[in-house]
């Protein structure tokens, strides 16, 4: 029992590293869905002359000025200095493409390039990397337009032969802390991470590389991995899109490697008490069954929908306090207690696993903030972390074909590993 604590607790606290480490690239990962697959709507070269050389059949050299959005300001500051500031600025938000120059953001860098009558002739901003906004007079209007540049998404293979810690190994084969973490996460349902993994475990992982020019952007996503767990079992991931939306992982069966629910409904710290018989109650003073798990964490920590379902009751509970029960297809239901608030969805709404359905708190009877979560199948408490949960959905016989072609690959890719091998033949009908 102590080794078992100790052992969540270690694992809790990995998670917490992990997620620590992992804060900036995702927070980053909003502003490379701009290059979310390798091909960008991209006019071509001719069609976008870039700024310098544009400027070199200018008659007169144009004079560049550099202005940073601050606090409150908007294009009429950035402006302000040009000739007719009020009408040049009025023109442009009477243009196509307005927004572009019209919704600035604090830090925004604006480049603009004035005439020597101080005329606005051209205006650039970089949004991104890869995106840029463009103004240039032509004649008398405004016109205004983004330019994307080309990402150049490189398919990679890497190895690593796990001894100290997963992450490390992740680490020592190349891969981004987001690439780790995305990587315990496809096999997170399939393996216990702490308990499973033994040392000289390996994994392989075939994944996009982003380069702009060459220089690496970051990583892109997998598309396939092995994991030998415990010396010898063997788990695969292959990623199912179809028409660029990512469907899901799925092993070379077609089953889904995510289940119905998520085991833990909470990104929690550390469950502070576990489902277990005639345990002693803090708060009633009297042993009753712990029907659940407990998950100390402090208020206000979201709630996730463990699996889809519907919300079949939203309320106060006597000393369950604010309680939200899903009912979930077949004979599943999960309640989650204590809450200091509901999430927005309401009763006889639908919910998506993973959907925020409230917060921990301490109403009712609690000692301190934290989530009582039960999980019920045919109305019987089961323990969620042992129970077995069923799979969620496989690959759907439409897109079987298509799966089971790009998993073959995939796998005997895996199986032969190269990893000088940079192409992939990835165009299935
Ligand atoms: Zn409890």
């Amino acid at each position: 029992m102590q080794h078992e604590e100790t052992n969540l607790f270690c694992r809790a606290l990995q998670w917490i590293s992990l997620a620590f480490l992992i804060t900036l690239p995702v927070n980053l990962a909003h502003a490379q869905t701009e290059f979310e697959r390798q091909t960008l709507e991209l006019p071509t070269q001719a069609q976008q002359p870039s700024y310098p050389t544009n400027l070199v059949t200018q008659d007169t050299p144009l004079n560049k000025i550099e202005f940073i959005v601050r606090r409150n300001q908007t294009l009429s500051h950035a402006l302000d200095n040009v000739i007719d500031s009020a009408q040049t600025v009025f023109q442009i938000s009477q243009s196509a493409n307005s927004e572009l120059f019209t919704n600035l953001r604090v830090g925004d860098k604006l480049i603009i390039w004035t005439d020597d009558d101080n005329r606005l002739q051209k205006m650039n901003m970089d949004r991104s990397r890869v995106l840029s906004f463009h103004l240039e007079r032509q004649d008398n209007q405004f016109h205004i337009y983004e330019n994307h540049k080309t990402v150049d998404t490189k398919i990679k293979m890497a190895s690593a032969n796990i001894n100290d810690s997963f992450y490390l190994a992740g680490e020592s084969a190349g891969l981004s802390p987001r690439t780790i973490m995305n990587l315990a996460d496809l096999f997170a349902w399939e393996v216990d991470f702490v308990r499973e993994l033994r040392s000289g475990d390996e994994f392989k992982i075939i994944y996009e590389k982003r380069y702009l020019n060459d220089e690496y952007l970051g990583d892109g996503n997998i598309l396939a991995a092995e994991l030998t767990v415990g010396g010898q079992r063997k788990v695969r991931a292959f990623r199912l899109e179809v028409d660029n939306q990512l469907i899901g992982y799925y092993d070379e069966n077609g089953q889904n490697l995510r289940k119905a629910f998520m085991r833990n409904p909470i990104n929690y710290t550390r469950i502070s008490s576990r489902f277990q018989r005639g345990r002693h109650h803090p708060v009633l003073q009297q042993t009753r069954d712990h029907r659940g798990v407990d998950y100390a964490a402090p208020t206000g920590t979201p709630i996730y929908a463990a699996g889809d379902g519907i919300i079949s009751y939203k309320g106060w509970n006597g000393g369950y306090g604010k309680q939200v029960t899903i009912k979930h297809a077949g004979r599943y239901e999960t309640v989650y207690a204590h809450l200091s608030r509901y999430g927005k969805a309401n009763r006889g709404q639908n919910v998506k696993q993973g959907d925020i359905i409230g917060y921990v708190g301490m109403t009712g009877l609690a000692t301190g903030p934290h989530l009582h979560y039960e999980f019920r199948i045919n109305g019987v408490h089961r323990d969620p972390l042992k129970v077995k949960f069923p799979d969620a959905e496989p690959v759907l016989a439409t897109h079987r074909r298509q799966f089971d072609q790009y998993a073959s690959i995939m796998h005997s890719q895996l199986t032969r590993f190269d990893p000088e091998l940079t192409q992939l033949a990835l165009n299935f009908e």
